[in-house]
């Protein structure tokens, strides 16, 4: 791999920033060119090819672009990288010498196309962004990262972008961190950088979700950047102009995921040890808690009745939510924490009345 190529993969964070869509070489040249100065961006991207959801949309200007790309590494200095979907886009983005290459979520999503990128990069030494599928399924996402990591690539890394969610929220595609997390955990050797952009779908945001990625502990940033984001050609809503990424990667709290200080160290040991205490106290309650339930299931065997008597469930989900907001626990957290208490006790129950 190319000295600037391997600097820019081992920075944290490391920052990629760039078009969602190379439109024209001014375009181009001109992004890299601002985000070179804001003095953030390490790698540039651009979509060359673009997925896109119906046609008739702007479906990228194709290999036209990656000269574009290769003009923009030559006067920045900063290496680039795009979006691969078949092995001829893969062979195309090698033939003009781009640094990193990334999958995108539509393509995670299909073992077929991800195989066949895989195949394109037998024997090949380039970096691999692997984006989570469009679907909350880790499993997709672990396969993709197999398939790319059998075909020989040892440099790999994952783009946490959210997922497709049916109605109208807040986010574009919703974030589920709990899932980053999880793939984190299984894949500690791998970085993972966070994609506010698709995340938002909108500029409004793009803060709020990068500084919650910072806190995560994730490796860095892929953002749109556009020096008119309003006439974007592909996602006008989310881009933001060079200099606004630089105002906003500046207000961003940029935390560490550990320090050597002694005292630091000390007393979060402390707390530790009382989080760890409250949680076996929570256990051994819980444990009560079930025994309880297996009584009434054994009051409910000798008279003959349900197991679910739904008057009562939407009796403790009334206690529990008014109890939990004087507690400052939300909604969100009562409700799955009751359902998951109350899936357990009707097992329990139900383990009594099979008996
Ligand atoms: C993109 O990065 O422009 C893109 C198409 O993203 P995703 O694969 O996350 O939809
Ligand atoms: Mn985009």
């Amino acid at each position: 791999m190319k000295e600037i190529t391997q600097q820019a993969w081992n920075k944290r964070p490391m920052i990629i920033s760039g078009p969602c869509s190379a439109e024209t070489e001014e375009q181009v040249l001109q992004t890299a060119q601002r985000l070179a100065a804001t003095g953030w961006v390490d790698v540039m991207r651009a979509g060359i090819w673009k997925p896109r959801t119906k046609p008739g949309g702007f479906e990228g200007v194709g290999a036209k672009g990656l000269p574009w790309m290769q003009q923009a590494k030559k006067l920045t200095g900063l290496p680039v990288t795009v979006e691969v979907a078949t092995g001829k886009q893969v062979q195309d983005a090698l033939t003009f010498d781009v640094d990193i290459l990334w999958i995108g979520a539509r393509t995670t999503v299909n073992p077929f196309s991800v195989q066949e990128v895989a195949d394109a990069l037998r024997g090949v030494d380039v970096p691999v962004l692997i984006k989570n599928p469009v679907n909350p399924d880790l499993e997709l996402w672990t396969g993709a990262v197999e398939r790319v990591a059998r075909a020989g690539i040892k440099q790999i890394g994952l783009i946490h972008r959210g997922f497709s969610n049916y109605g109208n929220t807040e986010f574009r595609n919703a974030p589920m961190w709990q899932l980053a997390i999880e793939m984190k955990r299984r894949n500690p050797e791998l970085m993972m950088i966070n994609d506010p952009s698709h995340i938002c779908g909108r500029r409004d945001i793009l803060g709020d979700v990068a500084q919650r990625a910072i806190d995560l502990d994730m490796d860095g940033f892929i953002i749109e950047s556009h020096i008119d984001p309003d006439n974007a050609w592909s996602d006008a809503k989310q881009q933001v102009t060079p200099e606004r990424l630089k105002e906003m990667l500046d207000h961003l709290v940029w935390r560490k995921e550990d320090v050597s200080s002694e005292e630091y160290h000390a007393a979060l040991e402390k707390l530790r040890q009382q989080i760890n205490h409250l949680d076996d106290e929570l256990m051994q309650i819980l444990s009560q808690r079930m025994k309880l339930a297996e009584k009434i299931g054994e009051y409910k065997k000798n008279n003959n009745i349900t197991i679910l008597q739904t008057n009562r469930w939407n009796e403790i989900l009334e206690r529990a939510f008014a109890k939990g907001d004087k507690l400052g626990l939300s909604k969100e957290f009562v409700t799955k924490y009751f359902d998951a208490v109350h899936m357990e006790s009707i097992n329990h129950q139900k383990k009594v009345l099979d008996s």
